[in-house]
Formats: C-alpha cells, structure tokens, sequence
C-alpha cells in the first residue's frame, strides 16, 4: 500500500491508526437493501436468500456476508433488492427524501443512492437523477428500470449544464461527488493505484466546482446532502467549509448518530455535524454532511403539455392497465408520468415509464412498462411463472405455456420480471437480450 496514503491515515486516526491496519484484513462489508418500491423487510428475511444481520443504518438495509453472490437471482432481476454496502446507504438517510419531495441526485450513477432516493419517494414527487457520463447514465437507466422507479427524469449531462435549468426548484439535492475512493480500496484496487495527493487535490477542486452548481437549484429552505466515499480531509471538511464560507446563505445542520462517528472541525465546518464511518465502524468508508439553504429563490419547474397519442398506444393500454396517467410521444415513442416536464437543451434519457414504441403503426411494449413499481397494481394480463420457468425466461428461452393471447406480463411470486408475447400455447420472449443470462 502507497506509503504517504498510509502516513495521511496515521496522521488522521492517531491512536486508531492500528485497527484500522487491522481491519483492512477483515471480511469487506457487503449489504442488501430491500427495494421497498416492490418488497418489504419480512418477505426478504423470510426468503431463505442468505444469511442477514440487521443493521442500525434503516431496517430495510442489511449486512450481508462477503461471498453471498445474489446478482443472477430471480429475485434481483425483479428489482426486489440492491445491493449496496451499507455505509453507501448513509447519505441517502441523512438526506431523508419524503414523498412529494423534488429531489435531484446530481451525480447518479451506477443508481445505489438514486433507487434508494426513489422507494424513499415512494412514486409521489420527483426525482432528477443524472450522470455526466453517457455509458455510466446507462448504467443508471438500467438500474432504474430494474427498480421500478416510474417518477424520475433521467438526465445525463454536466452540472453546469443542468443545475441552471432546475435554479430554485428543488427540495433536496444530493452530491455524492467524485472523489479519490479512499473507502474502495478493496473493493476496486485501482482506487490505491491511481491515489496520489495531486489526484486528492484534483478532486477537491472538482467537488468545489461541482457544489457551486448544487446550490444553484435549491428552493429556500432545501437541503443538500454531501457525501464521498474517502477519507482525504480535503475533499470532505475543506469542501464543507468552502461552501459554507462561499454562501452564506448555506448553513451546516446535525447529521445523525445511528451510525459513524463524527468528522473534524476545519474552518467553518463543525466536525461535531457532519458524519464519517471507517473501517471500523461498520463500513467500507463514507463521509456525510446535510446543509440547508437559508433563503434563496424558489421557483416551479417548467411543465410540458401533452400532445396527440397514436390510437394503437390507446389500444394497447386500455388493454393491459386501469391507469390514469398522461401518456407523451417522444417520436415513435410513449412515455407515462402524473406530469412531464421541460428541461430545455438538457440531454433527457427518460421521463417517467417509457410505455413502448410504436412500430410500423403497431405497438411494442418496453421493458420498463412491466417493470415499474408504479404501474403493478393495475395490470390486467399477467401470466404466473414457476422458478424454473423464469430461470429459462432469464436465458432468452420460449415458454410452452398456455395463456390468452397477446402481450403478458410475467411474474414470479406475484413479482413481475418481464414479458413476452403469447399465441396461445407458447410465449415468446421479449426480454432483452442486455438482461438475459448466457
Ligand atoms: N451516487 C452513485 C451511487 O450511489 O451509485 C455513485 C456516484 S460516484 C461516487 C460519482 C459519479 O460522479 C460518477 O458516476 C462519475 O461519473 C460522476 N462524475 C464525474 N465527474 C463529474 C462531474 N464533473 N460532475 C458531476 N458528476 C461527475
């Protein structure tokens, strides 16, 4: 391990310095939180997926041991469940989005705080999540989808791009910035082979940059949750006390004391209000720091009207849902959301479900229609799945089944997984070749 990073942590943990030599050769922390968009704590525990401890983060969020491998379960693909390291779950609390809340998750992807931002949400209110980087927004796109989050806008564009477009919109923001991922260093080795102090100072001047925007799209009285994944005093203290000396109208608030410990004082920020885990608290590594913005602008965002609808998209949906969603052609495409909204020049991967596409005057329904979480009570052609039928769905197969025919959704366990098209006796698979398991 880099000698200097070695000294900084010396420097840093003084008389904890050797348990946290210690720990770095503990089992990595590794953790479930249950998707409460589609599932509920008890069904988790009672599912015999693996072994769990509870934890004091939420008690839908678990440890779970190092070598459980869950990715390729039916159940993930449900979007039952995240996995997500408990200590990355920690902003997102502090945050504490409640529905109806506007929130923007500014720096989004792969989607670990964002789907948790959402089933916070709990389909009521929005959510702007955004990634700067086109293949990582996919990433976040998919994730989303997997998650049911039916009440987003999924952007992929640079701050300072957007943050002017959302100015005094929003209730909450969350910055889970780029940072030099001192608390990945087991999980993604790279992380200690590119560590370097210019690359920490690159980094903070990054995250300054980064939180001039975030500030920009609050509504008086908004919060902005902080957070980064290293331990380097620059980019968590020092960031905190640069914005609180910049905006004055930004104040510093108490975090909380379910987990971690707390941080240090530097400058204007009060160690005693923000929130850090090490090693040895329970996590990989994680920062937090919750402020609010005082007064400021506050505005509404810029809605768009709804126009004409192609009569198969109609058909197709009064078929399949009881909803009463606004339905928008995108082109050949169809979205639904309770209201769509005008982000300008912002590039927009997604507003709200995309429903499908409309194909030489015929409909073809999308993935996302039949994962969302929004839309799962109302459907009205579902077709129940055993295990091994899904298992088989999952590798791209065709299942010889009798149902009516047409479009239909489905389930395992009453959760939905996909769909396919039935001709009576055998349905055909319409999951996409990116989900399917060779
Ligand atoms: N919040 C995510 C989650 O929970 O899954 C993890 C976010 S990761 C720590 C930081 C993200 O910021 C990366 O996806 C990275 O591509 C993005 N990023 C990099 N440079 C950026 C910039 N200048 N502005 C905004 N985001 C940036």
């Amino acid at each position: 391990m880099n000698e200097m990073y070695l000294e900084r942590m010396k420097d840093m943990l003084k008389d904890e310095y050797e348990a946290y030599l210690k720990a770095l050769d503990d089992p990595m922390h590794k953790g479930l939180r249950v998707n409460t968009l589609k599932w509920d704590a008890e069904s988790f525990k009672n599912s015999g997926l693996c072994e769990y401890k509870s934890t004091s983060m939420s008690d839908v969020i678990f440890e779970i041991p190092e070598d459980v491998k869950l990715g390729k379960t039916v159940e993930h693909h449900q979007g039952l469940f995240y996995l997500q390291e408990v200590s990355a779950c920690s902003a997102v609390e502090v945050l504490d989005p409640q529905p109806g809340d506007y929130v923007l998750d500014l720096c989004a992807a792969p989607g670990g705080k964002t789907t948790q931002i959402a089933m916070k949400l709990a389909n009521q209110g929005l959510l702007i999540t955004n990634e700067i980087d086109s293949q990582r927004a996919q990433i976040l796109l998919s994730n989303c989808e997997r998650c049911g989050v039916s009440n987003a806008i999924i952007t992929n564009a640079s701050p300072d791009v957007l943050c002017p477009v959302l100015e005094g919109t929003m209730d909450k923001v969350l910055v889970d910035a780029p940072c030099s991922g001192e608390g990945m260093i087991r999980k993604h080795s790279a992380a200690m082979d590119e560590w370097s102090v210019a690359n920490i100072k690159a980094c903070a001047a990054r995250q300054k940059r980064i939180v001039d925007q975030a500030v920009k799209v609050l509504k008086a009285g908004g919060i902005m949750v902080y957070s980064t994944c290293t331990y380097a005093m620059e980019e968590n203290e020092e960031v905190i006390d640069y914005i609180l000396s910049t905006y004055p109208e930004m104040e510093l608030l108490d975090t909380t004391d379910r987990f971690g410990r707390p941080g240090f004082d530097y400058g204007l920020c009060e160690g005693s209000k923000v929130r850090r885990i090490f090693l040895m608290d329970g996590g990989e590594g994680h920062f937090v720091a919750r402020l609010r913005k005082k007064e400021g602008l506050s505005k509404e965002l810029k809605k768009l009207r709804t126009g004409n609808v192609h009569p198969s998209v109609t058909q197709f949906l009064k078929e399949q849902i009881d909803c009463s969603l606004s339905v928008m052609m995108l082109k050949e495409k169809a979205y639904l959301a309770q209201q769509f909204y005008d982000l300008g020049k912002v590039k927009v991967l997604r507003q709200g479900i995309c429903a499908g596409e409309v194909i030489k005057d015929r409909f073809e329904p999308h993935q996302h229609f039949y994962s969302s979480a929004l839309l799962r009570p109302s459907f009205k052609k579902i077709t129940s799945c055993s295990h091994d039928e899904m298992i088989k769905y999952m590798q791209g197969e065709v299942l010889m089944k009798s149902c009516p025919k047409g479009f239909t959704g489905l389930s395992y366990k009453g959760h939905l997984l996909g769909f396919g098209k039935s001709d009576g006796n055998m349905i055909k698979n319409k999951l996409p070749k990116g989900l399917r398991q060779r």
